[in-house]
């Protein structure tokens, strides 16, 4: 190749590659003679002054007279991305109305470290060298196994001069020994936990189905603490026993449930799974890229990114706590991960299970209807019972002035803390206060570029955006009157609360658990291990630690303001508040000793609180779905969400006149909008939206790609297309 471009004339096929940047569809290179390449083969390029990283999407024969096109470079030497793998990739990016590069790239992240150099490593060859010495005797008795040059020279104790000369006599030779995965493959033969009669049952119609192959999909609905975790190991195990390359894929919604999922199938099987998240450092997730690639990675346990590994062999997708709203990625990429694993099912033909005490409607509502499997587990294993929920009323019994905790939730944590066993206060708010205000001019802190409330952070001294990450120190002026020291704290949040638990029981141990006391995986593990072993009295958790641990001596949990979620008013504020608290309160009592849940709210009438305090799932189901489809949203229509945001306030009311303009007519479609968003400015940009709403019958995407090919965004705008959306800010 001495030029840089090749007249297609040359060569036979004309190379498509999908590059992993925001393009609309691949680019052209020419087949270099003899290359053979393949759909799926990953390739270097170039393009413009540099190489770039790209996947072999198609063909086409070239024609005489075509415009000369730069040759590929050549293949990466990583392993190709398996034709299931791109299919799913290209499948996503229509989905998600984004262009297939955003797709790629997400599919190709865990190359972006650099390939492992291979070992090399010496051996003995068995000719003798001219002349024994002691220190060649060693060399060469320390030499029987494979060993690198320094660990040679170190256990026999001789420099390297030696090893050198053993080496130009031919009595050492040097073999390059490919880097190993580290995975050891998982022991099937291990006994299995032995499952109650339902888990057994539940087990094995998931075990049929991820043997037999084909498509199937199936909500396991279970109880907190009723097994589920132990039934789908059993769904696996059946899963990789069908052939030695069998390949289980398990998602969880927050790197801080992975360990204790990892720990369980290191101990069903011997050796850990395979682990994939953004902690994971590069190497090792190139490690695993590459691993899952070759069939070598047969279990892995990741956050939603994982959906895009390169499975050769794929049998069972778990996604576990499948109704958590983190499986929504917001930035970048827009996908819904329990969707998008459902699709990669299909294109896989393999089993899907979706597990959740608290499923979203969505999955209920396939279920009801017969789309999905349903498997239910209702009991608690064991002798661990529900735990008992009931309301505080806190208008009947309200905190102190300037407290949060009612009288009744105090009593039951005195009485929870003399029996030795251990209380979790639940607040889904980080810090100590949501918001600032000047008690002199009444105006509330916020950002300087931000729409949004400064939150009191108390351990760091900073007013912090929650939203942007921006901090300052909390002044002792008010920045707009100057009064000084007329700053108060409005409201509550964990450190706040922690604050006041331990005014109350100063002898309690007390601990925080907040993204901001627990910054990672590891930060995480500790608290929980120690919560486990009973070093705590108090937990004050955000979400962060409501979900999936098991704390054996919890037996209280108190929602400081259940009323909390609700209050945003979006689609899904009663669904998920439904949720959460009941996995909020699912966290208590799930060993020998019985549980209990306090929920303090204001309205105690309100039939969230009313089907919780019930135990009654089925009926608040029945009734939001109802209420859903009298107004025609998922599951029973589609949403869509069009969001510009940039700089210019008038420029953008500009944009958003055209574009609202050349929305496309469709027949069971309505576009509203444009308006401001409800959080109209972040970060300097000023944001507006659009909402779509159409019929179930509706090809939404097609609709939307039609009215993004309509328009093009000025240079400062961005425009950001929402499928299914979660959040309405
Ligand atoms: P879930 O995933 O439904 O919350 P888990 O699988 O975590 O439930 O089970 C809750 C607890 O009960 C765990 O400590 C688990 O080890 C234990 N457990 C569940 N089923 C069994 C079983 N068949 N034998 C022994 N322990 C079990």
């Amino acid at each position: 190749m001495g030029s840089d471009k090749q007249d297609t004339a040359g060569t036979t096929r004309i190379v498509e590659v999908l590059l992993p940047l925001p393009l609309p569809e691949p680019f052209d290179y020419a087949e270099p003679e003899g290359m053979a390449l393949a759909i799926g083969d990953i390739v270097a390029v170039p393009l413009g002054p540099r190489t770039a990283r790209g996947v072999v999407s198609g063909f086409r024969p070239a024609r005489g007279g075509n415009r000369p096109l730069k040759p590929v470079t050549g293949r990466t030497g990583d392993p190709p991305l398996p034709l299931r793998t791109l299919e799913f990739a290209l499948w996503a990016a229509r989905y998600a109305v984004d262009s297939p590069g955003a797709a790629i790239a997400i599919a190709l992240r865990g190359l972006s470290a650099q390939p492992l150099q291979p070992e090399r490593q010496l051996i003995r060859t068995g000719k003798a060298p001219d002349r024994v010495t002691a220190a060649r005797e060693r060399v060469l008795a320390a030499a029987s196994e494979l060993i690198s040059r320094s660990k040679l020279a170190r256990d026999a104790g001789v420099s390297d001069g030696v090893i050198k000369g053993l080496l130009d006599q031919g009595a050492l030779q040097i073999v390059e020994q490919a880097r190993r995965s580290g995975l050891i493959p998982p022991d099937l033969d291990r006994p299995a936990t032995p499952l109650s009669s339902s888990q057994a049952a539940a087990a094995t119609a998931l075990a049929v189905k991820a043997t037999t192959g084909g498509f199937s999909a199936t909500l396991l609905d279970g109880v907190t603490g009723s097994g589920k975790t132990e039934v789908y190991l059993e769904a696996a195990a059946a899963a990789l026993t069908v052939s030695q390359r069998t390949q289980v894929l398990v998602l969880l919604p927050e790197i801080a449930l992975t360990q204790a999922v990892i720990d369980r199938f290191a101990a069903r099987f011997g050796a850990p799974p395979a682990e994939w998240h953004s902690g994971v450092p590069g190497h090792r997730r190139r490690r695993t890229w590459e691993s899952v690639a070759s069939g070598e990675a047969r279990i892995v346990v990741g956050a939603r990114s994982a959906l895009f590994l390169p499975f050769t062999d794929l049998r069972l997708i778990v996604v576990d706590e499948e109704h958590d709203g983190s499986y929504k990625q917001e930035d970048g990429f827009i996908y819904q991960a329990r969707d998008l694993a459902v699709a990669r099912a299909k294109i896989e033909a393999c089993a899907v299970v979706l597990v959740s005490a608290t499923p979203s409607l969505e999955t209920l509502w396939n279920a009801q209807t017969g789309r999905y499997g349903w498997l239910r587990l209702t009991e608690r294993h064991g002798v661990a019972v529900m735990p008992d929920i009931s309301l505080i009323d806190l208008r009947a019994s309200p905190p102190e002035a300037g407290q949060w905790l009612s009288p009744t939730l105090i009593l039951a944590m005195a009485e929870t803390l003399a029996r030795g066993e251990q209380s979790l206060l639940f607040l889904n708010r980080r810090g100590y206060a949501p918001l600032v205000l000047c008690k002199a001019c009444g105006e509330r802190l916020k950002a300087p570029d931000s729409d949004s409330w400064l939150v009191e952070h108390r351990y760091t001294g900073r007013l912090i955006c929650h939203l942007t990450g921006y901090s300052m120190i909390k002044p002792d002026r008010c920045p707009y009157c100057a009064a000084k020291d007329s700053l108060i704290s409005i409201g509550p949040g964990v450190e706040r609360v922690e604050e006041e638990a331990r005014a109350r029981f100063p002898e309690a141990r007390i601990a925080v658990f907040s993204s901001d006391t627990v910054r990672d995986a590891a930060a995480a593990r500790a608290m929980i291990d120690a919560m486990a072993a009973g070093e705590f009295d108090i937990m004050v958790a955000t979400q962060a630690a409501a979900k999936g641990h098991n704390f054996p001596a919890l037996t209280l949990v108190g929602v400081v303001d259940a009323d909390l979620g609700l209050r945003g008013g979006d689609l899904r504020a009663a669904e998920r508040t439904y949720q959460l608290l009941t996995q909020v309160s699912g966290r208590a009592g799930r060993r020998e000793r019985p549980g209990r849940a306090l929920l303090q709210t204001w309205t105690p009438d309100h039939p969230v609180m009313q089907a919780i305090a019930a135990g009654d799932r089925d009926g608040f189901v029945a009734v939001e779905l109802e209420e859903r489809r009298a107004v025609g949203l998922p599951p029973f229509g589609r949403l869509a969400a069009v969001i510009l945001s940039g700089p210019d306030a008038v420029a953008l009311e500009g944009f958003a006149q055209v574009v609202a303009a050349s929305a496309p007519n469709g027949e069971g479609v309505s576009v509203y909008g444009p308006a401001d968003a409800p959080l109209s400015l972040v970060r300097g940009l000023r944001r507006k939206r659009f909402l779509v709403q159409a019929d179930r019958s509706v090809d939404i995407q097609a609709f939307l790609s039609a009215w993004r090919s309509r328009v093009r965004p000025p240079s400062r705008i961005r425009m950001t297309i929402d499928v299914d959306p979660y959040s309405f800010l």
